[in-house]
C-alpha cells in the first residue's frame, strides 16, 4: 500500500482493507495480553528516538498504513500494560473487546447525540442504558443522567448542579463534606465549580477508614453556627485507597435531616451493585441525589466511559442548559433529554452503544459472575497474605482492593518491595499512603484477571519479600 494516494472519502474496498489491516493488529495484541510483560520501559536513549519519531510533523504526501501502525505498536508497548491480566494497580478494567467494536461502529456511523432531534432513537438507546443503571442503584422512576468521559466529569456536573440548586449566587459560603479517603476529583470539581478551597470540609474516618457520620453531623452544625452554608455531602461506594464503602444509608439520613445534597462516588465500586454482596453493601445508593459511576472500571469498558445518575434530571438541566438561536430548529422528543443541556459538552461522541452492546451481547449474568469472581479473588489475596506473619494486612477487603506492607520495616523497604515485585514484569501493583504510612496496593478488577493470575501475583510478592527481606 506504499505511497497510495488516499482521497479523504475512501471507497468501500479501501475502508475494508485498511480496517482489516488495523483489526488484525488489534486481534494480535489482544491475543498477546496473556503473555505480554506487565510493564515495559525501554532504555532512555531508545525511548528518546521513538518519541522523536512520534513527534515528527505529518508529511505533505500520503503515508503507509503498515508503517504507521508499526509506530503505534511500538508506542503502545511502552509503559504499563493496563489491559493485561497482571495489571493489579490503581483501578483496572481491561477493556471489553465488544465495547471497542461498538465504538468503531459508533464512530463510523458518526451520528450527533448532543441533541435528541438529530438522532432520537440513538438517544433513546443511550437513555435506556441510563435508565437501567438508575434501576440497578435503586433510583426512582424519573431519575436519569448522562454518560460522560469518566467519573471526574460526572462528579463535576453533579457538583455544579448541586451548587446551582442549593446555593444560588453568590456561593462562596457553601461547604461540602468529604473524608481523607474521598477521591481527589471531588475537591477538584469544587475548585473548578468556583468554590474556595476552604469549602471542602474533611470529616474524620473510623477504624474501617469509613466516614464517621456523627463527626460529620457535628462539623455541619459548627459550620452553620459560623454562618456557612453546608450544601453537599459525599459518600464513597468503594474508596480508591482500600475499596471501603462509607456508611451510605447513615449518610443519606444525615443528608436528609440536614437538607444536604447526597452525592455518592461509586466510580470504582458501582458495578458491584450487580452482585448480591455488592447490592447489600451499596443499598444506600438508592437515597442519593447523584451517583458518579465509571463503566470503564467495574463494567470492564475501555477507558472513556463514565456515568452521572441523578434523582432529578431537571436540576442538571437547570445548571447546564443554555439558550442559543442557532439551535432553534430543534424539536422536543417524547421526554428524551438533550444531553447537551445536562452537562458541559454539546458535541460529544455517541457513548450509548459501547455500554448497550456488551450488556446485551454478553448478558448481565456474565458481568455479575465476573464481578463476584473479583470479590472472591480479593478475599483470596487477603487470606493468603494474612498467613504471612511478616506482613501487615489490616483491612479485610469490602470490594476488591487489598493493601499490605512489611510489618517490621519502614517505608523505604516497602517501596523497595513494590519495585522488586513490579520489576519481575509479570504483574504490576501500585501503592498508597494511609495515615502517612506507605502501603502496597493490589486491586483485582480486570475481566482478564482470574485465579491463576492472582496466584502468580502472590508468588511474585512472596519471592520479592524473600529478596528484600522482612527485617530492619
Ligand atoms: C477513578 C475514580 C474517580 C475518577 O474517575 P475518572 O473516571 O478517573 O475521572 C473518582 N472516584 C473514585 C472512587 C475513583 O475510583
Amino acid at each position: 500500500m506504499s505511497n497510495t494516494q488516499y482521497p479523504l472519502q475512501l471507497d468501500s474496498d479501501t475502508v475494508r482493507d485498511l480496517g482489516t489491516l488495523a483489526l488484525d493488529r488489534a486481534v494480535a495484541r489482544v491475543a498477546g495480553f496473556e503473555t505480554a510483560p506487565a510493564s515495559r520501559h525501554d532504555p532512555e536513549e531508545q525511548l528518546a528516538r521513538l518519541r522523536a519519531r512520534l513527534a515528527e510533523e505529518p508529511s505533505e504526501g500520503p503515508g503507509d498504513l503498515g508503517q504507521l501502525l508499526d509506530l503505534f505498536d511500538q508506542a503502545a508497548d511502552q509503559g504499563v500494560d493496563t489491559a493485561g491480566p497482571g495489571y493489579l494497580a490503581y483501578i483496572p478494567a481491561g477493556g471489553l473487546a465488544v465495547s471497542a467494536i461498538a465504538e468503531m461502529l459508533a464512530q463510523l456511523t458518526n451520528r450527533f447525540t448532543g441533541v435528541t432531534d438529530l438522532a432520537p432513537a440513538l438517544v433513546a438507546m443511550e437513555q435506556g442504558v441510563l435508565r437501567w443503571l438508575c434501576q440497578q442503584f435503586g433510583l426512582p422512576t424519573g431519575s436519569g443522567g448522562l454518560l460522560t468521559t469518566g467519573g471526574s466529569m460526572a462528579t463535576l456536573s453533579a457538583l455544579v448542579a448541586a451548587r446551582h440548586q442549593r446555593l444560588g449566587e453568590p456561593f462562596a459560603d457553601g461547604t461540602l463534606y468529604v473524608t481523607g479517603h474521598t477521591h481527589h476529583s471531588v475537591a477538584k470539581a469544587a475548585r473548578i465549580a468556583g468554590l474556595p478551597a476552604r469549602s471542602v470540609r474533611v470529616v474524620p474516618t473510623d477504624d474501617r477508614l469509613a466516614m464517621d457520620p456523627a463527626a460529620a453531623r457535628r462539623m455541619i452544625a459548627e459550620d452553620r453556627a459560623r454562618g456557612l452554608r453546608p450544601f453537599l455531602i459525599t459518600g464513597t461506594a468503594g474508596t480508591t485507597n482500600t475499596g471501603t464503602v462509607d456508611p451510605l444509608s447513615e449518610i443519606a439520613r444525615l443528608a436528609a435531616a440536614e437538607e444536604l445534597w447526597f452525592h455518592v462516588d461509586a466510580a470504582y465500586g458501582g458495578g458491584f451493585v450487580l452482585t448480591e454482596r455488592g447490592r447489600t453493601m451499596l443499598a444506600g445508593c438508592a437515597e442519593a441525589d447523584s451517583i458518579a459511576f465509571d463503566p470503564h472500571k467495574s463494567l470492564f469498558l475501555p477507558y472513556g466511559t463514565g456515568a452521572l445518575l441523578v434523582r432529578d434530571p431537571a436540576v442538571l438541566h437547570a445548571a447546564h442548559s443554555g439558550e442559543a438561536s442557532y439551535l432553534q430548529d430543534l424539536a422536543d422528543h417524547h421526554g428524551l433529554p438533550d444531553y447537551g443541556d445536562l452537562g458541559p459538552e454539546l458535541t460529544r461522541d455517541f457513548r450509548g452503544l459501547r455500554v448497550w452492546l456488551p450488556l446485551r451481547l454478553h448478558g448481565v449474568r456474565a458481568f455479575r459472575r465476573e464481578l463476584d469472581e473479583k470479590l472472591d479473588l480479593a478475599r483470596l489475596v487477603h487470606r493468603e497474605l494474612s498467613a504471612d506473619p511478616g506482613l501487615e494486612v489490616p483491612w479485610e477487603p469490602e470490594l476488591s482492593v487489598v493493601v499490605f506492607r512489611l510489618r517490621d520495616a519502614g517505608d523505604t523497604r516497602n517501596q523497595r518491595l513494590l519495585r522488586e515485585i513490579n520489576q519481575g514484569r509479570k504483574v504490576f501493583l501500585s501503592s498508597t499512603r494511609i495515615d502517612g504510612r506507605f502501603f502496597l496496593r493490589l486491586c483485582v478488577l480486570s475481566h482478564r484477571t482470574h485465579e491463576r493470575h492472582v496466584r502468580v501475583a502472590l508468588d511474585e510478592i512472596r519471592s520479592a519479600i524473600a529478596r528484600v527481606g522482612s527485617d530492619g
